[in-house]
């Protein structure tokens, strides 16, 4: 368990998805800049077409970008 997360999301590289806080494992990365794990982003993506972290819809011509 995290209590406390002083880290930003923003920071790159060595990163952890916001989805289950592990390190990402096999991360696709949006066009919005936001990385998750493959799995993780995928289980989102049967509900909604939007980003999880800032909900920027995903766009058709950028579709095959999300995995
Ligand atoms: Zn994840
Ligand atoms: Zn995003």
């Amino acid at each position: 368990m995290r209590a406390s997360r002083a880290r930003t999301v923003e920071m790159c590289d060595d990163l952890e998805c916001s989805l289950c806080s592990n390190l990402l494992f096999e991360p696709v990365t949006t066009p919005c800049g936001h990385s998750f794990c493959r799995d993780c982003f995928a289980r989102t993506q049967d509900h909604s077409n939007k980003c999880p972290l800032c909900r920027t819809v995903r766009g058709r011509a950028r579709a095959r970008a999300w995995g």
